[in-house]
């Protein structure tokens, strides 16, 4: 087919605007372009900061009976800039008191390897941080340790111990023990705890610089005892003091401790499967409770009260008695050791002698006894009131701690 002159024309014209549109928007397109390469290149322009290497660190374990000097000097610090940590320091804390199993950690310069600082955890709450100067001397100051506050639940079953169950479960052993103390007026953990207990706690656990270090408090913990449920919920009150509190507010914290041994120091040697300790038995005329412990441990009053009797008593060893009130006295025999004097004022929770064996005894184990108007009772059966409830003014706010943890336990 032949175009006519006219058709012919029309192709050029269309042909003509076609071009111009797509030079057009290739021109859009490099303009666009152009600016992103830019930006691009602006953004790159921004991004070198300064970035120093970080401080290469060395962390120095303190060895059962080592020294501070020593311990820094064998990990390859001067004995100049030893000497030099050790009188900065002295002000605010004296390093020759540093604690085996503690850490030192030492902060190096990357590039010129030359100790710029050492910190040093003073208690779970302050530590001594050492730094070297411009001109080279050493400042120290203690310092508040800042943690990330990380919170966690664990939940278990009891088969042998409340402390096999807690590792079970992977909680820190520490944790396990926090946990048995919010409960050390409720529970017996060497006498009461029986198979298929069940527990649940939602605590904190302390971080720094993304490692796990410690835990922190527990905020909340349920414990199932032989079908018996108890609960308890951190609460600090108007005074400004924290304790642990049941659902109706009533205070976890009674008149008397139910052990007098902490249950740090027996979380080995008892379980529910193998229990070398001898209940209270009237018809073997057992009127008492014995806990098998090693020599040395630490026996705790149960309630506070004044020593009446702190001596040798024939069967008993060396035995201490303390008055609690009108009502009560406590026993504690066979110590191998007595910390208190006749006349002394103690209070609950304090240490007033160590196990031992002593008297009419086989092998070291704290033998207790509670008398009640003169008869000696079963301490683990008795009911102590809880101490200072929640005012009811306080009880609205408390509430809402129950709302935040209770539905977790
Ligand atoms: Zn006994």
């Amino acid at each position: 087919m032949i175009k006519t002159d006219f058709e012919f024309k029309r192709t050029i014209i269309a042909s003509g605007v076609i071009l111009l549109i797509f030079s057009g928007a290739f021109l859009i397109y490099k303009i666009l372009d152009q600016k992103n390469y830019i930006s691009k290149n602006q953004k790159t322009v921004q991004v070198p900061e300064p970035v120093l290497p970080p401080d290469r660190i060395q962390t120095v374990i303190i060895p059962e009976g080592s020294v501070f000097s020593k311990v820094i000097i064998e990990a390859g610090v001067s004995s100049l800039d030893a000497e030099a940590v050790y009188v900065a320091a002295k002000a605010s804390y004296d390093l020759a008191a540093v604690r085996a199993g503690r850490t030192i950690n030492l902060a190096y310069d990357p590039s010129t390897n030359v100790l710029k600082k050492l910190v040093y955890p003073i208690n779970d709450i302050e530590e001594l941080q050492a730094k070297r100067t411009a001109d080279g001397s050493w400042i120290a100051t203690r310092e508040s340790i800042k943690y990330e506050i990380r919170q966690k639940t664990a939940r278990g079953k009891i088969s042998s111990s409340l402390y096999a169950a807690g590792l079970e479960v992977g909680m820190d052993e520490r944790a396990i023990i926090d946990l048995a103390d919010v409960f050390q007026w409720t529970v017996d953990f060497a006498q009461d705890v029986r198979v298929d207990d069940t527990f649940s706690v939602i605590y904190e656990e302390r971080w720094r610089d993304g490692f796990y270090v410690m835990p922190g408090r527990v905020l909340a913990a349920e414990y199932v005892n032989d079908g018996e449920k108890y609960r308890a919920f951190v609460y600090q009150n108007e005074a400004g003091i924290e304790g642990y509190y049941d659902e109706s507010g009533g205070s976890l914290r009674k008149m008397f401790l139910k052990a007098p041994v902490a249950f740090k120091y027996i979380t080995s040697s008892f379980t529910t499967g193998l229990r070398y300790v001898s209940a209270f038995n009237v018809s073997t005329g057992h009127r008492a409770i014995d806990y098998a412990a090693s020599k040395g441990t630490p026996i705790r009053a149960t309630a506070d009260g004044t020593v009446t009797f702190a001596g040798w008593g024939g069967a008993y060893g060396n035995k201490v008695t303390i008055r609690h009130n009108g009502t009560y006295t406590t026993n504690y025999g066979h110590q191998s050791r007595i910390a208190v004097k006749k006349g002394q004022k103690v209070t609950q929770g304090q240490v007033i002698g160590y196990v031992g064996s002593t008297g009419f005894s086989t092998g070291p184990h704290l033998h207790y006894e509670m008398v009640k108007n003169g008869t000696r009772i079963n301490p683990l059966r008795e009911k102590f009131p809880g101490t200072d409830p929640l005012a009811e003014s306080e009880k609205l706010n408390f509430q809402k701690t129950i709302e935040k943890y209770g539905p977790e336990l």
